[in-house]
């Protein structure tokens, strides 16, 4: 490469690559502070029920605005945060905040709402995982059976014993367990048998196909009838034109979440929506 460039000329270490390193390197440093100087918030997005035509349940997201970075994308700060073993507290707060958040809710009327949070491997292999999240829905006065983990497949893969005995745990605590970004990664078809799973996220990439005649439409249409012929709960993420929750409805989904019915929203704003919805009787999309 150096030959390359040649000529006398300099190579200049600003490649992608060391621009990413350079990246993490600056997440690092601030996410040790960010905690402590509150910088994180939750947004929650809407998971709509399509044979109610109601919102069922709202998913955690994690925001982060740092002074010095500004918005940092969790697609960017979460890998970082589990390399730096940071995602154990910082999950903790999530898990907390999130139900304390969704008793609020409760308490304001909406009683049959969910809330889905996510959670990473490092937490799920935490020898106390279990009784931090049981005590927590204790504490926070919830029922178990309103709270959903959301895990990836990638957890699976690495210690798949070791997991599937603490998910069992928690199913028969009545905990839901979800399988996030379904279909992406090293799916292994064989989780879904041994594995106590009631939900099935089907994964934006496959939502994107829709309408199109592509592979990625054959496997939607199949990763759907598995998930509902299992009896799970099969919701579609990443929703945001009318022609594909006209064409998922077809195909029997149970519920949606995307920006046709709403982006993630800050609580407050997540407030004024569900009362608007309550109002109207119905949830609306955001598409004419
Ligand atoms: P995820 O759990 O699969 O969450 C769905 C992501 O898709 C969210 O991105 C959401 O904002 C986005 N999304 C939803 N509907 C649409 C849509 O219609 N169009 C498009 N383009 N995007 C849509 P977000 O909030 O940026 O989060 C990214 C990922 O970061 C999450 O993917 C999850 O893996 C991770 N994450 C977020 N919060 C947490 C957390 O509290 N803990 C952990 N461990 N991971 C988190
Ligand atoms: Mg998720
Ligand atoms: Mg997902
Ligand atoms: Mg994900």
């Amino acid at each position: 490469k150096a030959k390359e460039a040649g000529k006398g000329n300099y190579i200049v270490f600003n490649t992608p690559l060391n621009d990413t390193f350079t990246e993490r390197m600056n997440i690092e440093k601030q996410l040790y502070t960010a905690m402590e100087r509150n910088e994180f918030d939750l947004f929650y997005q809407p998971q709509v029920d399509l044979a109610l035509n109601k919102v069922a349940g709202l998913e955690a997201l994690l925001r982060w605005n740092s002074p010095e970075l500004g918005y940092v994308s969790p697609f960017k700060f979460i890998k970082v945060a589990e390399d730096s073993h940071l995602i154990i507290p910082l999950g903790m707060w999530v898990l907390r905040s999130a139900c304390a958040y969704l008793k609020h809710l409760h308490e304001l009327g909406f009683e049959h709402l969910t809330m889905s949070v996510n959670i990473s491997m490092l937490q799920l292999l935490q020898t106390d995982f279990n009784e931090l999240v049981l005590d927590t829905l204790q504490s926070s006065g919830l029922k178990p059976d309103c709270l959903e983990l959301e895990i990836t497949e990638s957890i699976l893969i690495e210690s798949y014993e070791h997991v599937s005995a603490k998910l069992n745990e928690l199913r028969d605590k009545n905990i839901k367990i979800a399988l996030d970004d379904f279909g992406t990664g090293y799916s292994s078809l064989s989780y879904l048998t041994h594995l106590p799973i009631s939900t099935l996220k089907i994964d934006k990439s496959f939502i994107d196909s829709i309408p199109a005649e592509t592979n990625e439409a054959i496997l939607l249409e199949q990763i759907m009838m598995i998930g509902k012929r299992m009896k799970m709960c099969v919701i579609a993420e990443g929703v945001e034109r009318a022609e594909q929750l006209a064409y998922l409805q077809e195909l029997g989904c149970d519920k949606i979440q995307g920006y046709l019915f709403s982006k993630p929203l800050a609580a407050k704003d997540m407030e004024q929506l569900l009362a608007g919805w309550e109002n109207s009787g119905a949830a609306s999309c955001t598409e004419p």
